[in-house]
Formats: C-alpha cells, structure tokens, sequence
C-alpha cells in the first residue's frame, strides 16, 4: 500500500489548490520528523478517508493564514431554528451532500470546480446533486415521518438517509434491527426501500412548500439518484428553484455572525464530525450558511472533494458520460480565486503516477 501512498495524496488534496497541495505532498514526502503520526507510511489506506491528512499535512499553513476573529464575551448559543438540526442531520448522513447543499443555497456552486475536485464526470456529478437535493428535501419537510407501511420507511431511511456509509448490506443490518425481523432478506429489503424512495419522493410532490417546486426533471433526477431507474436521458437544470427554496429558509432562520470565521482545524474536524448534531457543528454550519467572503467554505469544500475521490479510488470506479448541463459558474463570494488551474484535472485521476 505504500507505494498508492503517493497517489492516494494527491486525489485527497485535489480540492486544495496546486500551492497548498504541493505543500502537502512535500511534508508527507519529506522527511520532517515532526509531521504528527508521519513517521512511517500509513499502513491502512482508510488513513486518508480520515482527517489525520489535513490536520497533519495541511493545517499549519491552513492556520497560518487564519486571523482569528474579535469575539467579546460568551460564545453566542446554538442555532434554534430546526433547519439547521435537519442539514446537521444531513452531515451525519454525508458530509459531501450538506457542502454542495450549502454551496448550492449560496449560489456558489462552480461545477467545473467540483467535477474536477471529485473526479467526476458530467452525470455522475449531477446524480451526486440530485441525491443531495433530495436529501435535503426529505430531511427538512420532515416527508419520512409521512411514509407508510413503516417497513418502506425504515428501509428507505436506512437505504438513502443511513448514517453508516453508503454499504447495502450495512443498511439491511441496520434495518433488521430496526424493523425487529431479523429474517429480512435483501431482495425484501430492497423491494421495501423501493417502495419507500417513490413515497419519499411522492411525499415531496405534495408537500405545499416544496412539491410546486419540483419540475418533471428534478423528479427524473431524483429517480436517477435513487436507482429507482436507469434512463441514461440527458437530463436539463433542476436544481436552481430547490436551492432557492433552501436559500429562503436558511434566510429565515437568520444566520448570524458572517465574519465569525471558523478555526481551519475546527473545519477540517467539522467534516468528519463525530457528533454532527452538536451545538458546535450546527454553529459551524449556521456559519457557512451566511460566511461573509466563503473562506470557510474552500476548507469544507476541499475537504469532502478530497474524501470522496479517496473513497472512489480505494473503492471503485464510477460512472462518466454527459448530462450536466454547461452553465457558466455562478457569481463567486471568493474574493481572490486562485489564478492557477485546480491542482489535478478531472483526466488527471487516471494519469497520477503510479509508483
Ligand atoms: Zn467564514
């Protein structure tokens, strides 16, 4: 495994920027002792899945350039408004949905930069979207209480909305616990989840807020992501009107405090939080909803794009061809983008040496 190290390293700082990933590689590469835990190669690869990378590799320069804050007095409480318990739901369940949530409600979503910060390509990206969309959706209408039977609520909720890693078998453990019928096998397992992913998404349709919202593409999408079917029909623009909709209840809510930027390390623990429904996580997410210049948001972003393209290459290929629609990027709240080109290119994961 040493020898994918290096490989492994560069697919888990592609987010980051040439600079800052290049830096990375370096100190990992080098022999600077007092890299925390880098006195070997790691010998398990899930290493990188982790946050020991960036904390170890990428933090220090990460803090160097942070200027933390005035703050007077106690830290303001936690967030009341239930829409930030839904999206710290949404973390729980993965960290990469809430980010391109939170970028989409913005209106900050490039999607040149998370194609090529994932690896992904054109469709692909859009069902990683639309599963996010929907998650959303299902989390802050609360649409799961309103499944029936529950036997399609719980194995919908474990199959889609689980918060043990995307495994189908994990999910059907999970859902034996739940349903208490320990006999549940996989095919009713999936004929179940089935069942409760089209309530799911028929519940959206319903739904006074949301269903008016939701054209026949999004509901495409949303079956696409879902596997509720396959059609490989290039699919137009859903999303805009959904993340507007987002973008209005987070206003609603109200999120405060847009200059109290967050820590690097504290970011960088934000996204493999261990306990994403704390007061402390549903502040950060309070935060990135309303950063005043989304400095915190390249850290979180970086971060879940790192992630998942280690995942994919310690897991497995995915899908490729082409039904996202070309859109030129959405106004930026960075005030200084990086003049280089992203540090690995979409094609780039497929050339990285290979030692
Ligand atoms: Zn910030």
């Amino acid at each position: 495994m040493p020898c994918e190290a290096s490989r492994l390293i560069r697919l888990r700082f592609r987010g980051y920027g040439d600079d800052l990933a290049r830096a990375a590689v370096a100190r990992f590469e080098g022999d600077d002792t007092s890299v925390p835990g880098c006195t070997s190669s790691p010998l398990d690869a899930r290493v990188w899945l982790s946050d020991w990378p960036a904390r170890a590799l990428a933090a220090p320069a990460l803090e160097a350039r942070f200027e933390a804050p005035a703050s007077y007095g106690d830290p303001i409480p936690g967030p009341a408004s239930p829409i930030f318990a839904a999206l710290g739901a949404l973390l729980a369940i993965d960290p990469l949905c809430l980010v391109l949530c939170l970028d989409g409600a913005r209106g900050s979503i490039d999607a040149t930069t998370w194609r090529s910060g994932l690896g992904l390509g054109d469709a692909a990206l859009a069902d990683q979207l639309a599963l996010a969309l929907f998650r959303a959706l299902v989390l802050v209408t609360g649409a799961l209480a309103r499944v029936e039977p529950p036997e399609a609520r719980v194995c919908a909720a474990e199959r889609w909305l689980g918060t043990g890693g995307p495994s189908a078998v994990t999910a059907l453990s999970r859902a034996r616990e739940k349903t208490g019928d320990p006999s549940l096998s996989m095919t009713s397992f999936r004929h179940a989840s089935t069942d409760g992913a089209n309530a799911l998404i028929a519940e959206l349709e319903r739904d006074p807020a949301v269903g008016v919202l939701l054209s026949s593409e999004a509901t495409r999408a949303f079956r696409r992501a879902l596997e509720l079917e396959t059609e490989p029909d290039e699919l137009s623009a859903f999303e805009e009107p959904l993340f507007a909709w987002l973008a209005r209840q987070l206003a609603e809510a109200g999120p405060r405090a847009p200059d109290a930027h967050v820590p690097p390390t504290d970011l960088i623990g934000f996204v493999c939080a261990t306990e994403p429904s704390s007061m402390d996580a549903l502040r950060t997410i309070e935060h990135l909803a309303a950063c005043r210049d989304d400095r915190c948001g390249a850290i979180v972003r970086a971060e879940v794009m790192g992630m998942a393209s280690v995942r994919r290459a310690l897991v497995g290929p995915t899908a490729t061809p082409s039904s996202w629609p070309v859109r030129a990027p959405g106004p930026l709240l960075v005030p200084a983008p990086p003049p280089s080109a992203p540090a690995f290119s979409e094609d780039e994961e497929d050339t990285l040496p290979r030692k």
